[in-house]
Formats: structure tokens, C-alpha cells, sequence
């Protein structure tokens, strides 16, 4: 199949769609919940999942949260969670700088990778505000650079400024440093007129004063869901990815050999979809989805 919409098919031909998987990762923002409102639906969908014995794991790339919290917000919300089915990429970050022994990080973030490496006992410099109140170029005659700090982490900051892009790029000019970004998405779509900049707009700006490349730890990496996959001996080919971007969350699927479903509640609209369908590039066909939805509680009408 390919951008089959789910809706347009017999109730026995979706059904035996959702017979073939029974595994399910799911994005989070745009098919649970559009920031704090949940998506009509969506957990009574999980949740009759689980009830059919199918496994239900959440990948995010929203790294402004302790992992802790967004299992909170889930649970709140109606989902089923418990905090080995939630998958967030300040976590991982925390995760994979413990395991390379690093000992103090400079990050452009926010609190979730703050309490994620609190978690692991790395320390860190960098959040909050940080601009120059003085004169510029006096300020950064004496700037010193901590010897400490062995990686960058660049994820969402509200509070970016020319000063932390600074920071960041000096420290990244030791070629041992090491450079995370937590996810490359490019903006939120907040409502018709604002163009709210993602995280991938900072991690351009850093790589491009650093001339450095980054390891990003978020979808579309594969790396986002190896451990799971690996811990649950998971089959992809029975597998269902979830999502509501095509260039992070179905690309992911398609680079795991994964189903994927597109749901239009978020991000990516039909018209994006069909022509990445429609594309004669190879890197475009791979972000099209399997089958589509409006959106997930769409599915109910299928499952009883
Ligand atoms: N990054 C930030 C800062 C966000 O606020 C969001 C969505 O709210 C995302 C990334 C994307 O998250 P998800 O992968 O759950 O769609
Ligand atoms: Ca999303």
C-alpha cells in the first residue's frame, strides 16, 4: 500500500491491516495530543490496542521534558504508560554521553535535558538566558571557556541568542568534543500565521558557525528506537510506526523496515504527502506513508 487512505477500505480489509502488525510506536505531539490537548480518540485507540494484546511504545523528539513528565501527561490524558513504553530524546542524549564517559556538557535546552542528566550525574552549563549587557566586544575579549565541558548538546531554547551559538561553536572547535542534537525538526505549526522555529533551526545555526555535523539522536535516527527493539525482540515487518511528520516520523518507519501510518492532525498535510507520492526523488518516496488518517480516533469505527 501507499498513501491508501485507511478510511476509503471495507471495515474486513482494515481489520485485517491492524491483524497484521502487533507492535505499535507512536509519535506523540500532533497524533496523542496537540501540545496540552489530547486528540479525540487517540487513547481509546491505544488503549483497545493493548486490549488486543498488541505492544504500544511512545517516541518523541520533544526534548523540554524529564521523561517522567510526559508519562505524567500521558497517563493524564487517558494512555496507558508506563516509563519503559515512553522513548524522549533528552533522555537518550543523557543516556549516550553517560555511556562515552563525558563529565560536564554545554547545552542549549531546556529543563528535560537538565533533570535527564541530572539523572546520570553529568554535570552541565548553558540554560537560561544568556545574552551580553555590555559591550560586545569587550565581553568576549574575556570570555573563558570552561576545560571541562568535553560535549554540546543543542535541543530546544526559547532563550537562544547569538552569545550561546558562540559558546557552543568555541567549544565544538575541539574536534574531541562531542556534538549532539537532540532532533532536527524544522518548526511547529502553532496556528495559520505563526512560524514557530524548531530545534533543527538551532542546531543549523550551530553547525554552520561550528562547521560541524552533528550525531542526532531523534527521528528519523533509527538509533531512537535500537534498544527497544532489541529489549522486546521486536519483528519489524510487524511493526506499525505512528506519526504526523513525514521526514522524521515515517521516514523512520520506512528506514526500519516498519508499516507506517500518516495521521493528518499534525504537521504534514495530504497535499505534502501526495507529493512526496508523486515525487521522482528517491529520498521524497521514502517519506511516504503506507496508509493514511485524518486522524488516529478515526480507527475506532474499525475496532469493535
Ligand atoms: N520538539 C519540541 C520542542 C516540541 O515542543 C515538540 C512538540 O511539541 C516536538 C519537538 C515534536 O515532538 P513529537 O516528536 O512528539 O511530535
Ligand atoms: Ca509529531
Amino acid at each position: 500500500m501507499s498513501l491508501t487512505a485507511l478510511s476509503n477500505l471495507e471495515k474486513s480489509q482494515v481489520q485485517e491491516f491492524v491483524n497484521s502488525f502487533d507492535t505499535v510506536l507512536t509519535d506523540c505531539d500532533g497524533v496523542l495530543w496537540m501540545e496540552s490537548q489530547v486528540l479525540q480518540g487517540s487513547p481509546q485507540v491505544l488503549n483497545k490496542f493493548r486490549e488486543m494484546g498488541k505492544k504500544v511504545f511512545y517516541v518523541t523528539n520533544n526534548s523540554t521534558k524529564f521523561k517522567k513528565d510526559f508519562v505524567s501527561k500521558a497517563k493524564n490524558m487517558g494512555f496507558i504508560c508506563d516509563e519503559s513504553e515512553m522513548i524522549s530524546t533528552s533522555f537518550l542524549t543523557a543516556n549516550y554521553l553517560k555511556e562515552k564517559n563525558v563529565k560536564k556538557a554545554y547545552v542549549i535546552g531546556s529543563g528535560g535535558i537538565a533533570q535527564e542528566l541530572d539523572r546520570v550525574g553529568i554535570e552541565h552549563i548553558g540554560i537560561g538566558p544568556d545574552v551580553v549587557e555590555e559591550h560586545f566586544v569587550n565581553y568576549i575579549k574575556n570570555l573563558k571557556l570552561d576545560p571541562e565541558v568535553t560535549a554540546v548538546i543543542v535541543g530546544f531554547d526559547e532563550h537562544i541568542s547569538y552569545l550561546k551559538i558562540m559558546k557552543a561553536a568555541s567549544y565544538l572547535a575541539n574536534p574531541n568534543c562531542i556534538y549532539i542534537a537532540t532532533n532536527t525538526d524544522e518548526n511547529f505549526p502553532v496556528n495559520a500565521s505563526l512560524v514557530v522555529p524548531g530545534t533543527g533551526s538551532i542546531v543549523a545555526a550551530v553547525s554552520t558557525c561550528s562547521g560541524r555535523k552533528p550525531l542526532v539522536l531523534g527521528k528519523p535516527n533509527p538509533y531512537i528506537v535500537e534498544a527497544l527493539m532489541k529489549e522486546h525482540q521486536i519483528d519489524p515487518k510487524r511493526t506499525l510506526m505512528i506519526g504526523d511528520r513525514c521526514n522524521t516520523d515515517i521516514l523512520l518507519g520506512t528506514k526500519c523496515g516498519f508499516q507506517t501510518l500518516l495521521v493528518l492532525s499534525g504537521v504534514t498535510k495530504l497535499d505534502v504527502a501526495l507529493g512526496y507520492k508523486n515525487s521522482e526523488d528517491h529520498d521524497e518516496n521514502e517519506m511516504v506513508a503506507d496508509v493514511y488518517l485524518n486522524k488516529l480516533g478515526d480507527l475506532l469505527n474499525f475496532l469493535d
